[in-house]
């Protein structure tokens, strides 16, 4: 193919303990998928039919542990957030999927980020326009290694949490799903026909929190989520968190799925 412009390689994500990269082609992510997070936005946590929306392609940043990645702080928010959430990864293709077929289409899991600039979130909101601008941007979406069904199987509880400097920001338990990834997908596939290389990230709880203060133009220290694809290993109590997820990181067993960490520089765009 001759291009009239420079292309570009197709964003990926690394698959866990293999050499290959998963080809992302679109990001679905579902809203208020948590009753708790619900509640925060001002919504009914009653079990309306989930809604959704995208995210492009260039939002992947892919991040394996222990390297670092680089985010940019976006334009034109001073409310930056972050929602740590479960992504499927899609490896099969169907619409209008009935929820006891769907787990078949689905390749893998990873836990990833939808970063929301909530104040451009909400102004739009308000005066009922499209809330793009608040979830649709380059490098919205940091995710870590895909996880094969293979490997994992597919994760109905355990707990997904998310620390900054050293702080549990959030923590909550897959199983707290408004709808279960199954009934998602069964939703999403009757909008859209899903397809080898989609990603759907399934939605955050509660406590979300801005992640925000200038630090003269650079974040330091460390930024990391911890995942559990298994519930609560009987190790993890022992040991604690911590120990636990420095352990595996050092084995290279990267349930530890999306780390920044050490001295991270975050170059601001404004
Ligand atoms: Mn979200």
């Amino acid at each position: 193919m001759k291009y009239a412009i420079p292309s570009w390689d197709i964003p990926s994500v690394p698959v866990a303990g293999t050499d290959f990269a998963f080809p992302v082609r679109h990001i679905y992510c579902v809203g208020r998928n948590y009753a708790e997070h619900a509640k925060e936005m001002g919504g009914d946590a009653a079990k309306e039919p989930p809604f959704f929306f995208t995210k492009p392609a260039d939002a992947i940043v892919p991040v394996v542990p222990p390297a670092v990645a680089d985010v940019q702080y976006p334009m034109a928010t001073k409310n930056y957030h972050h929602e740590i959430e479960l992504v499927v990864a899609i490896g099969g293709r169907g619409a209008g999927i009935a929820p006891e077929r769907a787990e078949a289409l689905i390749y893998g899991y990873a836990v990833g980020l939808d970063m929301t600039r909530r104040d451009l979130q909400s102004a739009m909101r308000e005066i009922k326009r499209p809330w793009d601008i608040g979830k649709s941007f380059a490098q919205a979406a940091p995710i870590g290694p895909i996880h094969r069904v293979a490997e994992v199987g597919h994760p109905k509880r355990g707990r997904i949490g998310l620390e900054v400097n050293g702080t549990i920001r959030q923590q909550g338990d897959l199983s707290d799903m408004i709808w279960d990834v199954p009934h998602m997908l069964h939703f999403l596939s009757q909008y859209y026909e899903l397809l080898p290389g989609d990603l759907v990230f399934t939605g955050t709880w509660d406590a979300f929190a801005g992640l925000a203060e200038r630090h003269n133009g650079v974040w330091g220290g460390c930024w990391c989520t911890w995942f559990h694809l298994h519930p609560d290993p009987p190790e993890r109590r022992e040991i604690g968190n911590r120990e636990f997820k420095r352990r595996l990181v050092e084995q290279g067993r990267t349930h530890a799925a999306l780390v920044f960490d050490g001295d991270v520089a975050v170059a601001w765009a404004q």
